[in-house]
């Protein structure tokens, strides 16, 4: 196949450069101007703008064991509908947990073949973890995970979080293995007697907000990153939303971070409107953190985004209290769009940052930069379609998430994503999956 006369997004170029793009074998094969024809069937993509596919390395999407907040064929349809080719599905929310090799090798059989763009798992340790079968659960699962997540606050009973000890034994492994844990950053010891204090006193956005506030992550990157600089081990601090975590982050050798759309986009004040539809945890913090993050974002503090893409049903979204309800938004198919818009186009991030942040220094991280990432001969063809032209607004309710309910309805977004090519297919086109389930395909980290 040739695409044609795309504006393309070269790695490390300042501006877009008007090329075609031969794929052959799933491959990106050559990069030019008027390419000959090959006798192969031509994509016409004039007027676009051709970016490398992008990655969302933190998704949840519950599938096998809770398929009706979200399963993998929607999740990987929405990602795509988003500009997302890989996603990297964390190992804490489905049942099984990816916390063993049997348990990945039981969930990728399941998942696979409902997949329209390529995945990878995350491993998982939790204390439960910990008491039993640790470490060879890590030996045995890091030829297949990029990564292994852990919480400094537990998400949920079946997952519990690690102390300061077991971090310590955990990340002795991880730098063994070369892989790095991943932190979700919240200091249990404010957390839970704050919950517990504060929801005695009323039931708002603000009182939740109270219960983990910045100072709640700080003091868990602060701590966690400490082991990690002590041991001289790979840390990787998820979904950052305090401006100050992300400054501890940047003093550290072995530690790197990411943050979410929803951090750039929404404060304290956007939760006490909308209410539970931007509960996540963390929680968006104050007016003030936003800007900062985007300056760390754009100036490689913050390496790169994820959606943390976690639907809540509409009952679980509405149990009439904020306490209850769920902590958890369907983020996928807003990344890419919202970056672009928000970030690329409005200006805060220059052309080779925004190709950075929403795809390579993924890529980088996780080791599948080997074929993932960049447009750029010899890797996967990869590529998501923008049309710099159009308008589109956020709704929720068609969506091809499972997930309706999103803290960005009604946004108006710079630019559409027209068309997803997976590995040179064509998987998402004008707002339809255009593949069959399956297409996807599991990732392994190089090594
Ligand atoms: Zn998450």
């Amino acid at each position: 196949m040739i695409i044609r006369n795309g504006a393309v997004a070269l790695p490390g170029s300042p501006r877009l450069t008007r090329a075609d793009l031969r794929v052959a074998g799933g491959k990106i094969a050559a990069i030019g101007l008027h390419l000959p024809p090959d006798g192969e069937p031509e994509l016409d993509a004039g007027g676009l703008e051709v970016f490398p596919g992008a990655i969302d390395p933190h998704v949840h999407f519950f599938d096998p064991g809770f398929p009706h907040k979200e399963d993998f064929y929607h999740g990987t349809a929405a990602s795509a509908s988003g500009g997302v080719t890989t996603v990297i599905d964390m190992p804490c929310t489905s049942d099984p947990q990816v916390i063993n090799l049997e348990n990945l090798k039981h969930k990728r059989s399941l998942v696979e073949p409902k997949a329209v763009i390529d995945f990878a798992f995350f491993g998982g340790v939790s204390s439960q973890v910990f008491e039993r079968g640790f470490p060879d659960c890590m030996h045995e699962l890091a030829p297949y995970v990029p990564a292994f997540k852990t919480y400094a606050t537990s998400g949920s009973a079946l997952f519990e979080r690690l102390n300061h000890y077991q971090f310590s034994r955990v990340l002795e492994v991880a730098r063994e293995l070369n892989r790095p844990i991943l932190l979700h950053a919240e200091d249990a010891g404010f957390v839970l007697p704050a919950g517990e204090a504060l929801r005695m006193t009323g039931d708002s956005p603000t009182l939740f907000y109270r219960s983990r506030p910045e100072l709640a992550e700080v003091l868990a990157v602060f701590a966690v990153s400490e082991i990690a600089e002590t041991l001289q081990a790979p840390l990787h601090i998820v979904h950052i939303g305090a401006a100050r975590a992300a400054e501890i982050v940047a003093g550290r050798s072995t530690t790197s971070g990411e943050t979410c759309p929803q951090y750039l986009a929404f404060d304290l004040d956007d939760f006490e409107r909308i209410g539970a539809p931007l509960k996540i945890t963390p929680p968006v913090k104050q007016p003030d953190q936003k800007e900062r993050l985007w300056q760390y974002l754009a100036d490689g503090v913050i390496g790169f985004v994820a959606s943390d893409h976690a639907p809540g049903t509409h009952e679980e979204k509405n149990t009439g209290s904020i306490w209850t309800d769920y902590a958890g938004i369907p983020g996928g198919p807003t990344l890419f769009p919202y970056l672009y818009s928000a970030g690329l186009r409005s200006g805060r991030l220059s052309l080779p940052r925004f190709l950075e942040v929403t795809s390579e220094a993924a890529a980088r991280r996780y080791r599948l930069d080997d074929r993932k990432g960049r447009i750029a001969v010899g890797l996967d063809a990869d590529l998501t379609l923008v049309n710099p032209h159009a308008t589109v607004t956020v709704r929720g309710a068609e969506s091809l998430s499972r997930g309706k309910i999103t803290p960005f309805e009604g946004m108006e977004l710079t630019g559409r994503v027209q068309t997803t090519l997976v590995r040179g297919i064509v998987v998402y086109r004008d707002g339809e999956i255009t593949c069959e389930p399956g297409t996807g395909a599991f990732l392994s980290p190089a090594e």
